[in-house]
């Protein structure tokens, strides 16, 4: 028997199985779906995600963050679309060293996977759909989907990494009593292929995560290293407009061309594509605890969050590591001391992630927020070094994501007073240092 069972090789699951291996642990890991190396299909949720710091630490702890940088475009700004096509190029960093990672999910799952049965310490099942776990015996029921048959293993220790519609929270929630609050949002999204030029080249400027951003929904694109982007629209699933009104190609070309006209031309065979691709949900779970004895969930199983502040694997990742150096071989205590002190964050990252949906379709393109920013950058950088934006404290340090909330909201209030003139830059300064130093200090 191995030390583990862990339920769910998606990206959090296997950078976990092999960052308890390389601590000498053995797992086995019990995965639903098909082995994703060996089957063409779906890698699951979106075809591309963006990693920064925090999951790039995770994987430098294991070794692979140069492996997992080679495969990635590199983002330096969000480059937003006006509807008249004008464009602006907005820096993600304070200067070009700080960039977010634009991943192939599948291509990141796979080698993740690869590298931890490689360890010799960790067995993937495929096929295998936890459907119970008893707590008072230990039991996990499993079923196979090849065979068509159930089967129980004995796991007195599992960490459930199944994802947002975790089997193994359920099974806390009915028989531990764990509370578990779920907000679907009132948008979905669908994902697009934007081919690359003929020869190879990138239709867009490739270095920027794309912003069409139309107040009540958006559309983003990220780089591919083949010059392809993946679009992705977010749009209300009912009422004007909605995808519920997008149901024929005519009114789909007619969207496309009223919102998004220099996106239409790049992307042949559009309203088609739309049309056949799978209309998406988006979840914020909050589970509260995350551990019961030695059972433990992580990831999106603990804590799934909307993607617009791309940090949803980030955060998974952030978690493994913060286990990791939390274990000291009592499980039961060693989960609920992790759960207890990481749970605040997973939180501030879930409103934080809701926040970003509003700024990015919204403000974006709202002439007081570019305000803002503006004198954000000229308070920054009258300060080189000693304020970094909330964006910044969220994506390219590893500040705990509470501090980054309650960073942010004294950022605003500081703000707040230069844009109405109550006092001038000096003074704002004398506030960062009495009010936002300590907090990150
Ligand atoms: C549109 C979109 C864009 C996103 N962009 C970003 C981004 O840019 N950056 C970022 O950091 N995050 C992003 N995210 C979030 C990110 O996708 C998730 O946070 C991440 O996938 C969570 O990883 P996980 O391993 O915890 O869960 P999952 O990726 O959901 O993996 C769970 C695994 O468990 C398996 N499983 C499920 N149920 C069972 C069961 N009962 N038994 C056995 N196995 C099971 C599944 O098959 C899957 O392999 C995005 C999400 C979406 C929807």
């Amino acid at each position: 028997m191995a030390d583990l069972v862990l339920v769910g090789a998606g990206p959090v699951g296997s950078l976990l199985a092999l960052t308890l291996a390389q601590r000498g642990l053995t797992v086995d890991v019990y995965e639903r779906r098909p082995d994703m190396r060996r089957s063409e299909g779906s890698a699951g949720r979106s075809i591309n995600l963006a990693v920064s710091t925090r999951g790039l630490h995770a994987l430098h702890q294991v070794g692979l963050d140069e492996d997992v940088l080679r495969e990635a475009v590199p983002m330096l700004g969000r480059m937003t679309h006006a509807r008249d096509g004008t464009l602006a190029l907005f820096p993600y960093g304070r200067n070009a060293s700080e960039f977010i990672n634009s991943m192939s999910r599948g291509g990141l799952n796979k080698l993740l996977m690869s590298r931890a049965e490689v360890s010799g310490r960790v067995r993937i099942h495929f096929q295998q759909r936890l459907d119970e776990y008893d707590f008072a015996a230990h039991t996990a029921l499993f079923h196979d989907e090849a065979a068509g048959k159930d089967h129980t293993v004995l796991a007195p220790v599992i960490i459930g990494t199944d994802g947002s519609g975790s089997a193994l929270r359920e099974a806390m929630q009915e028989q531990r009593g764990a509370q578990v609050r779920q907000e679907f949002l009132s948008s979905g999204y669908k994902e697009l292929t934007l081919p690359a030029l003929p020869g190879g080249g990138f239709a867009l400027h490739r270095e920027a995560l794309h912003i069409w951003p139309r107040g009540q929904f958006m559309l983003i694109a990220l780089p591919n290293r083949d010059g392809s982007f993946t679009c992705t629209l977010f749009l209300a699933f009912d009422g004007s407009p909605s995808f519920a009104e997008l149901q024929t190609e005519d009114a789909v070309e007619a969207f496309f061309k009223q919102f998004f006209p220099d996106a239409l031309p790049l992307i042949p065979g559009l309203a088609a594509q739309f049309l056949a691709a799978p209309l998406g949900r988006m979840v914020t779970v909050r589970a509260l605890p995350w551990a019961a004895g030695s059972a433990l969930l992580l990831g999106d199983a603990a804590h799934a969050i909307v993607p617009f502040f791309g940090q949803g694997m980030n955060a998974g990742f952030e978690d493994v590591t913060l286990l990791a150096a939390s274990l000291t071989g009592g499980w039961p205590r060693d989960f609920a001391r992790f759960a207890a002190a990481r749970t605040p964050d997973a939180d501030a990252i879930a409103d934080l992630a809701i926040e970003n949906f509003l700024e990015m379709r919204y403000q974006v393109a709202d002439p007081e927020f570019l305000r803002l920013r503006e004198l954000e950058h000229q308070l920054q950088d009258r300060m080189p070094g000693r304020y970094l934006t909330r964006y910044q404290l969220v994506t390219f340090t590893r500040v705990p994501y509470r501090l980054a909330l309650r960073a942010g909201q004294i950022q605003q209030e500081i703000l707040g007073g230069l844009l109405r003139s109550e006092y001038g830059f000096e003074r704002a300064e004398q506030l960062v240092e009495e009010r936002l130093t300590p907090l990150l200090a």
